[in-house]
């Protein structure tokens, strides 16, 4: 740690010193206190500033301390907060970038703040399942009043300081020398009497101003708990008197971080971080340089994938077989960024920009200088082959060689090159452009800086980059693949889809199986089963989704999946033909339709997704079962709030799902080898221990 307190004349100022965010770990807040006592005792010294070093003033608790007893270790950052709050010389909070949480709550408690206009500022702890545990929620709504106080704690979001101008929140925005100008600021306010929001009041909330505030916030979190416990901890700030108010905030915090929400919602953010990591790959390992990316097809995916590059900046050439698949690519590139240019998401001039950087081409010849290639040609092995052959013979050496592909093995397309090491899977999710996920294959010869590379690169595009190994479907289509087998066996044995995605988004699903299928194209998912049944004959699957296919029902683009759809809308109307069908089927197997309660067709979809995962866990597909939990949380609409399959048959225990499963399979169209606890699955159960 530099230097905490520097002298500027008679005022001391404090400069917050942990990189990356200044996180307020045991360090820092130590540092801090005993230069605040340094600060008081010191007669030369008339007033403080508090800043943080480099662009950013603390995003908060510093998260690797989380669950460490240097956490919770004197002094607390409440025990900052009580020093700086009650300082006899006037303390200044001078925001010099991104404020949040614990940062913004020192903050608060300082007797005035200065900012750079554009610092954000944010209490996300609503994020992790929380409310802000050290006095944001009452000293907040006494700084911007109550609205604002509900909008930002409620739903964490950043606000940047220029806006909040004029509030108690800051006092002066500063441009030019920063620290000088908050030094100035300080100089003037020593003397004058002290600012505290804790004994300024709360301006009164209008008649059922908090009704109001909680059917709004209600029906914008979906069920969540954290938000409206967020709405109880600022009605405290403006009914009781603030120390009343602060312990009834403790209450409340102490309450939700035992929560399974909040626990699941933490569980999501250390599994983010912790999937960048490869044990074998680490972080110093080189990288090699990607600034020019060729992508080879232009259908749904390699345009998707194309945009991430351009969006970046990365420079990507694309190639197809026909100029007019090569124009319709290039063409819906351009309708997707217009697209987001109207929802005010991109400037004209960030479009013009990032299309400059696109170089469509027929030949290959364009790809002769590309560091990287992403393949996302047709779903046939032939096809691959053709592609990887003729890349190894022109791609630069060193060129890292990708290929999108969902299902195929990705050490037989290595083995199309003799240069398998350069060779890696990169698994983007539809749209491409959009889903945050990207499942990066790791094959048998995928060499380590090809790994470090791509895991690098994810972030610079913006995705949550999972390791998988080589298998069909990887993690998260092999999973998918028993779950959608679970979804048609309750259509057989009596639901319809329409109760099946009730159920599923009831517990908080993006959107229920039934629903991505009309979306997606219920075509991809049985091209997909008739290469399955004829690799495994064996395996009982249930035939009600097929007759729906050959039926022409695609989904949204034929107009009827499981769903009618009105022509150019894409709500879903239950449609009595599918229950003919479905009725037709359950006829000729002979199988009496029964009432099935929501809480059984949720538990049969997420345990076959976590015994599934569990399988891939033992098999070393994915590194850690938290991998799991972000594939299905970035990929698949999993309720973040839930934590993930694995997560959350930790949560229910493991010898609770493993008996369920056993009920499960007794049921009369039960199917027993599906139900069969995987390995690893049942000795963690019988040692009562969990996946995470
Ligand atoms: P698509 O049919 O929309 O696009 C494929 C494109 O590749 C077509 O434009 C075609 O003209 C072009 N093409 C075919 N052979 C070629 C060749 N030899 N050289 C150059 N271009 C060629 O298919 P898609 O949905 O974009 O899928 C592409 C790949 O991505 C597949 O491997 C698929 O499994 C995978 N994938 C698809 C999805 C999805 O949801 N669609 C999701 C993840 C991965």
């Amino acid at each position: 740690m530099s230097q905490t307190l520097v002298r500027h004349g008679d005022v001391a100022v404090i400069t917050l010193d942990n990189p990356p965010v200044n996180g307020m770990g045991h360090a820092v807040r130590t540092a801090v206190a005993e230069s605040l006592r340094d600060a008081a005792a010191d007669p030369a010294i008339r007033a403080i500033v508090i800043t943080g070093a480099g662009h950013v003033f603390s995003g908060g608790a510093d998260i690797r301390e989380f669950n460490t007893p240097k956490a919770l270790a004197a002094p607390t950052l409440r025990d900052l907060i009580d020093s700086v709050e009650t300082s006899a010389k006037p303390v200044v909070s001078a925001i010099n970038g991104t404020c949040f949480g614990g940062g913004l709550e020192l903050s608060l408690a300082c007797h005035y703040r200065v900012a750079k206009a554009d610092a954000p500022l944010a209490l996300p702890e609503v994020k992790l399942g929380l409310v802000p545990g050290a006095g944001g929620t009452q000293r907040l709504p006494r700084a911007v009043g109550l609205q604002r106080a509900v909008d930002m704690i409620t739903a964490g979001n950043p606000v940047k300081a220029g806006e909040l101008e004029g509030t108690e929140l800051i006092d002066a925005v500063l441009s030019g020398d920063f620290t000088a100008g908050a030094v100035t600021f300080a100089r003037h306010a020593a003397g004058a009497p002290l600012k505290r929001l804790r004994d300024m009041p709360v301006e009164p909330p209008e008649d059922g101003f908090f009704a109001k505030a909680r059917s709004m916030v209600a029906a914008a979190s979906k069920g969540l708990a954290a938000p409206l416990a967020c709405v109880d901890a600022i009605e405290a700030a403006a009914t009781l008197p603030f120390d009343a108010g602060i312990k009834r905030e403790r209450e409340i915090f102490m309450r939700l971080i035992e929560s399974d929400e909040s626990k699941a919602l933490r569980h999501a953010f250390f599994a983010e971080r912790a999937s960048a990591r490869i044990p074998d790959v680490p972080s110093g390992t080189p990288t090699r340089r990607i600034e020019k990316a060729a992508v080879i097809g232009a259908g749904t995916m390699g345009g998707g994938i194309t945009m991430n590059f351009l969006s970046a900046g990365i420079p990507v050439t694309l190639l197809e077989v026909k100029q007019d698949a090569l124009d319709r690519g290039v063409a819906t590139i351009r309708r997707n960024y217009e697209a987001s240019m109207k929802r005010g998401k991109l400037t004209p001039e960030k479009l013009e920009r990032a299309m400059a950087l696109l170089t469509p081409t027929l030949t290959y010849d364009g790809l002769r200088d590309a560091d990287l290639v992403i393949e996302a040609v047709f779903e046939e092995m032939g096809v691959k082959e053709g592609v990887f052959r003729k890349l190894d013979e022109v791609a630069k050496p060193g060129a890292i060689l990708a290929t999108n592909t969902s299902t195929l093995d990705v050490d037989r397309i290595a083995g199309f090159t003799k240069r398998p090491a350069d060779v890696v899977g990169l698994h983007f999710f539809s749209p491409a452009n959009v889903m945050r996920l990207l499942e990066v294959v790791r094959g048998k010869a995928t060499a380590k800086d090809v790994m470090a590379t791509v895991m690098q690169l994810a972030k610079k595009i913006g995705k949550t980059a999972v390791v998988s190994g080589v298998c069909d479907g990887f993690i998260g289509n092999r999973m998918l693949e028993r779950y959608q087998r679970q979804c048609f066996y309750l259509l057989e044995e009596g639901a319809t889809p329409q109760q099946v995605d009730r159920a599923l988004e009831k517990f908080g699903f993006a959107m229920g199986l039934f629903r991505v299928g009309d979306l997606a194209g219920n075509d991809i998912g049985w091209a997909v089963r008739k290469r399955r049944y004829a690799e495994n004959p064996d395996v009982p699957y249930s035939k009600i989704a097929d007759r729906v296919c050959e039926l022409g029902r695609f989904g949204q683009k034929t107009g009827k999946g499981w769903y009618r759809y009105e022509p150019g809308k894409r709500d879903p109307i239950p449609d009595p033909e599918v229950e003919k069908i479905v009725a037709g089927y359950r006829k000729e197997m002979g199988i009496a339709a029964r009432a099935i309660p929501d809480e059984e067709i949720v538990e049969r979809c997420v345990f076959a997704l976590a015994n599934e995962g569990a399988r891939i866990l033992e098999e070393g597909i994915a590194q850690r079962a938290s991998d799991i939990d972000v594939v299905y949380l970035t990929g698949y609409g999993f309720p973040r709030s839930r934590g993930g399959p694995m997560f959350y048959a930790d949560t229910v225990g493991l010898a609770e799902v493993v008996k369920r499963m056993a009920q499960f399979a007794k049921n009369p169209h039960g199917d027993r080898a599906f139900w069969q606890p995987a390995p690893l699955l049942a000795r963690l159960a019988h040692e009562g221990k969990t996946f995470n």
